[in-house]
């Protein structure tokens, strides 16, 4: 038998394959094969033994970005839908003229459409809580004018306090819709920690609006924090 076609044979048997020839004989009388064989199997025991290449853990990073099961955040979504709908009769029974009117019949259907409006935008929340975000500056801006013009027209007698209780219902709808924008954005957005040794973008991502987190830029990202490390 040739050197040759015994180390194939042994080759065979550290690969666990069929030995094409028994390579015993051979072995037994060239140191040569004796010597190649235990610098094979040598080799062999260091590639198996040699722990796998270090590679990050993206479990935490992959299941903070994985989108939330649509049944999550439901128990401030039904609040907000009880309080939009709640708004939509009351502009309901302004624009049909059963509340009180205030100002002439052309200023209730003006108000009425305001909180119809308001119900429209919220009842949109409810089923789609992205589109709370766009909704968020405007409703602070008609609350917070409402709140003050209605302090100056309670302490000008102009206004009883039963007709300010009804404002209650878009100060409520407005913080729900914080919170059910504040949920959304939440299960969207990845710790900063759990991407590790990030020190760019921590902030910025807890800021940034959910529609401008695209995953390719987490991964740049993932990218970024291995180089770094
Ligand atoms: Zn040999």
């Amino acid at each position: 038998m040739r050197c040759e076609d015994c180390r194939k044979a042994l080759s065979a048997r550290l690969d666990g394959e069929a030995e094409p020839v028994s390579p015993d004989e051979h072995l037994a009388t060239c140191a040569a094969c004796q010597e190649w064989f235990a610098g094979a199997e040598r080799l062999r025991r260091a590639l198996l033994l040699r722990p796998a290449p270090p590679v990050p853990d993206l479990t935490a990073a992959i299941l903070e970005r994985t989108p939330a099961p649509s049944g999550e955040g439901w128990g401030l979504r039904i609040a907000l839908a009880v309080v939009a709908i709640a708004q939509l009769g009351l502009a309901f029974a302004q624009l049909l003229g059963t509340a009180g009117g205030h100002g002439g019949i052309h200023f209730d259907h003006e108000s009425g459409a305001w909180n119809l409006a308001v119900g429209i935008g919220l009842l949109a929340a409810v089923l789609r809580p992205k589109t709370a975000a766009g909704q968020l500056p405007l409703l602070t801006g008609f609350v917070g004018v409402l709140l003050v013009l209605s302090a100056g027209d309670l302490a000008a007698g102009t206004v009883t306090l039963s007709r300010l209780a009804t404002h209650v219902l878009v100060v409520l709808g407005l913080a729900l819709l914080y919170a059910v924008h504040r949920g959304h954005r939440d299960r969207g957005t990845p710790i900063p920690a759990a991407t590790g040794g990030d020190r760019t973008t921590a902030g910025s991502t807890v800021d940034a609006p959910v529609a401008k987190r695209p995953r390719p830029r987490g991964f740049r990202r993932q990218a970024h924090g291995r180089h770094a490390a």
